[in-house]
């Protein structure tokens, strides 16, 4: 018998997922984001639920040309764009767009030698600070790219800080503004949401999105994600492989962290942190059994933790057992762990197999 351990990928919920993206800004077309494996999906999985997106944007040069090799013809955006010349050739013959973000990337660029011009995202730096030219700059970068053979279109895109937070140090209007200014008379198409702004900013419609977690039916922020409609894309399912009687008093796994008050029965799930279960995750975090909801015990460890069985006297081996997905939002397993359900959902490491479903 196989470990039961499985992320089931459910690509209706990724159809339906990107449907109501697009229905949020049906003026703009889609960049469907699959960085991460698809969010830790499986990009191949990511890729046959986003059939109907009209793009593909991720990080990784190499998971680009896969997406190629598996037959996507559609357009595809390198998110930060080329780190090294050596990326030219293999975006090149990829046909890959490419986001220009700092001055080492227009100067690779400007010496490149390629088969057709690239498709060009300008990307403009309004407050977030991370990645972009600063708004000022921006009409020179412009005439820059211009200038060069290797560039074809310029469009341009901008990332924002805040766009779920309610009174945020930095609000959506202000860095519109300034993507507004430094992009006046220039021309070219435009791409502004992710999936927060998608979902709750309708002034950021733009000609394209590129909405990421929504997809994947992860909430943006602290909204419900059935709130929004999304359905889970990724049900993280195990069973339970041993279940143990435990006194008064008796104490569960490393550290001894959890004592039975009274006497109980335990579970023990074949998950721990080396499947990417957040090994952060206290007492008390929710998990179902058999569809009931308990809590989980005691210290997540490396391909186990344990989980309290008081509410299901008739579990025993073999018993189902939810981590995340269908009955319990990924959301609130991560508000336990202290985190978001964005990176339960990467985290999720190669040794779990992930098995579509429609
Ligand atoms: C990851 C990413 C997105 C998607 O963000 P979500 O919050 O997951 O929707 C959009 N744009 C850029 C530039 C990104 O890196």
């Amino acid at each position: 018998m196989p470990r039961p351990l499985a992320a089931i990928i459910n690509l209706a919920a990724l159809q339906s997922n990107l449907a109501l993206a697009h229905a949020a800004m049906p003026q703009a077309k889609t960049w469907a984001v699959v960085k991460a494996n698809a969010y830790g999906h499986g990009l191949e999985f990511g890729m046959q639920g986003f059939a109907n997106a009209d793009g593909l944007s991720l990080i990784e040069l190499d998971a680009a040309v896969r997406l190629r090799e598996w037959g996507w013809h559609k357009p595809i955006m390198l998110l930060e764009g080329l780190f090294e010349p050596g990326d030219i050739a293999i975006a090149d013959q990829h046909r890959l767009e490419l986001v220009i973000h700092n001055e080492q990337q227009l100067a690779m660029l400007a010496s490149a030698k390629v088969h057709a011009p690239f498709s060009i995202h300008l990307k403009i730096n309004t407050g977030m600070n991370r990645l972009g030219f600063t708004p000022d700059s921006v009409p020179a970068v412009y005439q820059r790219l211009q200038a060069m053979p290797a560039v074809g279109t310029i469009a341009f895109m901008t990332h924002f800080a805040n766009a779920e937070e309610q009174e945020p140090v930095l609000n959506v209007a202000t860095q519109l503004s300034r993507f507004k200014q430094a992009t006046a008379g220039l021309q070219g198409s435009l791409s502004l949401a992710n999936s927060a702004a998608t979902l709750l900013h309708k002034e950021l419609a733009a000609d394209w999105i590129r909405p990421g977690v929504m997809l994947y039916g992860g909430s943006p922020g602290s909204r419900s994600a059935a709130g929004f409609d999304l359905q889970p894309a990724m049900t993280l399912q195990s069973a339970l492989i041993a279940v143990q009687r435990l006194k008064e008093g008796d104490a569960v796994g490393y550290g001894s962290q959890f004592i039975a008050a009274q006497a109980m029965r335990v579970g023990v799930v074949a998950c721990g942190y080396a499947d990417g279960y957040p090994r952060h995750a206290p007492t008390g975090t929710p998990i179902l059994v058999d569809g009931v909801r308990t809590r989980v015990i005691g210290r997540v460890s490396m391909d186990m933790i344990t989980v309290d069985l008081t509410p299901l006297p008739q579990a025993d081996v073999g018993s189902s057992v939810i981590l995340w997905g269908d009955g319990l939002p990924i959301e609130e397993v991560a508000a336990a762990a202290g985190t978001i359900g964005y990176e339960l959902m990467c985290a999720i490491t190669p040794r779990v197999p992930r098995i579509a479903r429609n």
